[in-house]
């Protein structure tokens, strides 16, 4: 038989020429190649059942290995590219991941986080098994439950909760949510409030930006078609969507793209750009505006879409109502505004030279309605005001008309999906003060990050607490604080972790309930990755892959290791024995709707939601014979649209104007039903008119259009939410100056950013990844040679000590011009730990082995002391390669000394710090910490004196804008402030 090794290299590139031309001639997609006939890049679907591979191991002999492809959806980030879990036949088990070449988004590429979910699911310290604490909390002393027992006791907690009106103590923590609406679903469904995130030390700032431009929260770039591409963020290696979006931006480079990256930092990303600004921390929107003004008073933006498509005229009216209402008059007003934002200004803020601010303005000007970018955690994350970084980097796009246009920049929710599933609970009637005060009335999601200081002010208490894939000791800020309220039961009655792997968390927990990884649980997805719509599949392999072979599965425990389990039976399960009998309204949310009176499987509640809610598919799976749930259990993605366009310019069908009203501002109201729409993906949703009519688009050029989800209607250059809820001088797009601005450091501080990850690791869940171990274990701290000279720091390896408001961390320093004078840097994935309570054993883990060191932890008069007492090192398992772990150096925790810094409008955490670093004190070791959780919660009472709480600025008596955004958005009347004030 002939193999590709037979064959001379320029007679296969004829062969791969002419398959290729045939293939495409059929209107198929074709492969790169085809295993055994030439050289492939993906197996060919058709041969995904039993796809052959020469054994590596067997090798001169020609062993083959039969396997079975089975796709799924990666759980390490939140790109959700497409996975293959290669089956062995054989054994039956997974013997590794690759890319899913039918996954729109990824294209069957992954970044190294993918392919390592082999060790993940290999992990020989990961939790096979339900346990509950034997000791005192943080004792380290656990013993192994049953489901059962674990099910039973928190139904009764939350069933007595529900019942004696407790509903907000009861509360769900989501650091990844990995899904798209589940959980919100489950919690709907109990009638709780009970939705918390992570979205605030994430990437809420970057998100307020946008909201309050388009009504809608993300920016979904079209990169591939850009001329110019501008990125706020170290995009290309580990930005929001990052292999999806960077395989764009890599083609659209090769078709002449510039890359503009504003990073302090020397990233991986950096190194890619045509122009590499890295300005001084917090001065990212002065350059934004200096890039603006640039347009404006050159005339270089888009006037026909400014003149249609801005509220300018709402803005005269509200802010110059001296001034005629005509587009003229906007635009004198428009030069005037921005007239200071000169690239000088921006020079002096950023420390970047004037001539090169103004070679980029004019890259940018020639990019046209061509422009590309993205802001999401980075500089947003990191200052007060930071969302104005984001609301005065989409000023650019909108000056250009580079909305949704190809090349542009659309709103993300014209290109994500999210089906309706088959039952939909009412919103529930309570308000989460805890996650939502009054302080916060525009914060963009739950102020997650404050909850600590909420309890230890008396300001409630958690019954039941479930974190899930969340770490909340080690990824907040001010961990220590954290460590304390979960140690008290007064304050927080019993504290679950649903968790696949040990955390520096699920240490303090009462319950800790094994859950999958990404190839062993069901999830939906769909991200703005292109001008398009797709929704994939996560899915348990080997559930997929019995089920494939006709064997039965109905419970995901049957094939997954140990008692893993996944969260969606969990969770049905759960509300099953929270409301037996029915009669709490509960249940019938959780029923099958095939057979009433029995739950709800994951194979219904997919199947159903594949047939009604994801246009096409139930047609292109029959084309195939198959289901709309076996389509997508045997390819994992399906893509539903590709070339949205510019959804706002859509004329609504008169059909759907029934009762027409226009306001004065142009905003079209009606009493005619919405078109039905399986897609639910969350947007802000305008009020109302006084009559009750819904907003069903805005009036331009005397045509109704879609618009944007805004009050509105248009693009918001001017808010009127900002300028109503307290906050008028910040509702034009503008300046914030940055807590750590150079105004307000002491002479001998810098600024810290630590708000970057690396490419190879993931927060807490890649740690038991052993491969992304080996590659990536440390973070030292990133000091420019002139500031080390400064302070005394000698060489790279030298211990340094840094000074933040409430304690010092000691790490180790690396001299490199790849950071600015007076900024240094420290990634925030490393520093893992555990306690030195107990010695491991099989009820006592060894959490992520060769990422965590055991550590001492110790409080005096002064506060708390960590110091490293055992470091990461080789260690018996029944993985041998845990004996060849040859590094011990697994860096600092830097982010326990940090206090919270909740921005008073985002209510995002900003991340910077003003810290004084120099070597390190006698007796200092590396990875030693200090902290100081009384000062913590000085300067979190500091921060909250910012605010402007709804209860003072209101306009209308609500705790918050009804038209923004909110995870599990409770009924109306949940929004009224109660009369005897919050609480009651
Ligand atoms: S970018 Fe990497 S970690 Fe993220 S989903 Fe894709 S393969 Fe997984």
């Amino acid at each position: 038989m002939e193999t590709p090794e037979d064959i001379p290299l320029e007679e296969l590139g004829r062969r791969v020429s002419a398959a290729r031309a045939a293939t495409e001639a059929r209107g198929e997609t074709f492969y790169q190649g085809a295993s055994r006939v030439h050289l492939a890049a993906f197996p060919p679907r058709e041969r995904w059942d039993d796809w052959v591979e020469l054994s590596s191991r067997a090798w001169p002999a020609r062993e083959e290995r039969h396997y079975m492809l089975v796709p799924t959806t990666c759980f390490n980030c939140e790109s959700a590219c497409g996975l293959l879990a290669y089956v062995d036949r054989q054994t039956g088990q997974v013997r590794k991941f690759e890319g899913n070449p039918e996954h729109p988004g990824s294209r069957g590429r992954n970044c190294a986080k993918g392919p390592a979910t082999i060790n993940q699911v290999t992990d020989p310290d990961r939790i096979l098994y339900p346990m509950k604490r034997s000791g005192p909390r943080g004792s380290g002393r656990w013993e192994r439950v049953s489901w059962d027992e674990a099910l039973d006791a928190l139904a009764a907690r939350i069933r007595a909760a529900i019942t004696q009106n407790r509903r907000n103590e009861i509360m769900v923590h989501l650091g990844r949510p990995g899904e798209d609406g589940y959980t919100e679903r489950v919690l709907a469904s109990w009638g709780v409030d009970g939705h918390n995130s992570h979205t605030n030390v994430c990437s809420s700032g970057g998100r307020t930006g946008f909201q309050f431009w388009m009504g809608i929260d993300r920016p979904s770039p079209d990169h591939a078609h850009a001329k110019v591409i501008y990125l706020i963020s170290a995009h290309l290696e580990s930005g929001h969507y990052f292999n999806p979006h960077a395989q764009r931006i890599t083609q659209a480079r090769a078709n002449g793209a510039k890359v503009i990256v504003l990073d302090t930092r020397l990233s991986n990303t950096a190194t890619h750009a045509d122009y590499w600004l890295s300005p001084q921390p917090g001065s990212e929107a002065a350059i934004n505006l200096a890039v603006a003004n640039h347009l404006i008073q050159t005339r270089g933006y888009d006037r026909d879409f400014v003149r249609r498509w801005w509220n300018w005229a709402e803005y005269l009216t509200q802010c110059h109502p001296d001034v005629p209402v005509t587009f003229e008059a906007f635009e004198e007003i428009l030069a005037g505004l921005y007239a200071d934002f000169t690239f000088g200004f921006a020079a002096a803020e950023s420390g970047i030279d004037a001539s090169v601010l103004a070679e980029v303005a004019s890259v940018v000007a020639g990019a046209g309605s061509r422009f590309a970018c993205h802001s999401w955690r980075s500089a947003a994350a990191g200052n007060l005001g930071g969302w104005q970084v984001s609301r005065t980097l989409f000023l650019i796009s909108a000056l250009l008309g580079a909305v949704a246009t190809e090349g542009g920049t659309f709103p993300n929710a014209w290109n994500k999906f999210v089906p309706r599933p088959i039952h939909v609970p009412p919103h529930p009637g309570v308000w989460q003060e805890l996650s939502w005060p009054l302080e916060y009335p525009l914060a963009q999601n739950e102020m997650s990050f404050l909850l600590p200081h909420f309890l230890k002010d008396g300001r409630g208490k958690l019954d039941t607490y479930f974190i899930r894939v969340y770490n909340p000791v080690w990824t907040n800020p001010d961990g220590l604080s954290w460590m304390e309220v979960l140690c008290d039961e007064d304050k927080v009655g019993c504290f679950v972790a649903l968790t696949p792997t040990w955390s520096e968390s699920a240490w303090f927990a009462d319950y800790v309930l094994p859950m999958g990884h990404g190839s062993e649980r069901h999830d939906t997805h769909s991200y703005e990755q292109y001008d398009g719509q797709w929704v994939g599949f996560r899915q348990p392999v080997l559930r997929a892959a019995r089920t494939r072979l006709g064997e039965p599965v109905t419970d995901t425990r049957q094939v997954n290791p140990g008692e893993v389990w996944e969260e969606n039976e969990f969770w049905t399960e759960l509300s099953w024995r929270i409301d037996p009998d029915g009669s709490l309204g509960i249940r019938q949310y959780h029923e099958s709707r095939a057979h009433p009176g029995s739950k709800l499987t994951v194979d219904e509640y997919y199947g159903w939601m594949f047939a009604n809610s994801v246009p096409g598919l139930p047609e292109r799976a029959a084309a195939e014979g198959l289901s709309p749930l076996e389509w997508m259990r045997r390819y994992g993605a399906f893509e539903i649209t590709r070339g949205q366009g510019a959804q706002h310019e859509q004329e609504v069908p008169a059909a759907e104007l029934a009762d027409l009203h226009v306001s004065p501002a142009g905003r079209v109201y009606t009493s005619a039903a919405p078109a039905p729409s399986a897609n639910i993906v969350p947007a802000g949703a305008p009020a109302p008119d006084e009559a009750g009519r819904r907003a069903a688009g805005v009036m331009v050029d005397g045509v109704v259009r879609r618009g944007f989800p805004t009050p509105s209607g248009r693009l918001e250059f001017w808010s009127s939410t900002l300028a109503a809820w307290g906050w008028p001088e910040h509702a034009l797009p503008g300046y914030i100056r940055s807590h750590v601005h150079p105004s307000r450091l002491a002479a001998d501080q810098v600024v810290l950013l630590s708000t970057f990850r690396l490419p190879t690791q993931i927060h807490t869940r890649s740690a038991n990844a052993k491969w992304l171990d080996e590659l990536a274990h440390t973070n030292p701290v990133w000091i420019h040679p002139a500031d080390a000279a400064r302070f005394g720091i000698g060489r790279t390896g030298d211990l340094v000590r840094v000074e933040t408001e409430i304690g010092h961390f000691v790490a180790k320093a690396w001299i490199t011009e790849g950071i600015r004078p007076g900024v240094i840097a420290c990634s925030h994935h490393m520093g893992r730990w555990r306690l030195d309570a107990a010695p491991s054993s099989a009820s006592s883990p060894r959490g992520a082995g060769g990422m965590m060191a055991t550590v001492g932890l110790d409080r005096g008069d002064d506060g708390w002391r960590m110091e490293r007492r055992a470091p990461a090192g080789p260690y018996s398992s029944a993985d041998p390669d845990s004996q060849r772990i040859w590094w011990n150096d697994t860096g600092v925790h830097q982010n326990l000394t940090f206090s919270v810094h909740p921005d008073p409008i985002s209510g995002m955490h900003c991340w910077h710090q003003a810290v004084r670093v120099g070597p390190a004190a006698p007796g200092d070791r590396h990875g030693d910490i200090a902290v100081d959780t009384g000062r913590a919660h000085e300067v979190y009472q500091q921060w909250l004196l910012m605010t402007r709480p709804a209860g003072q600025v209101s306009p209308d008596g609500t705790r918050r804008p009804h038209w923004l955004m909110r995870p599990l958005k409770p009924a109306a009347e949940a929004f009224v402030i109660p009369a005897a004030g919050p609480g009651t």
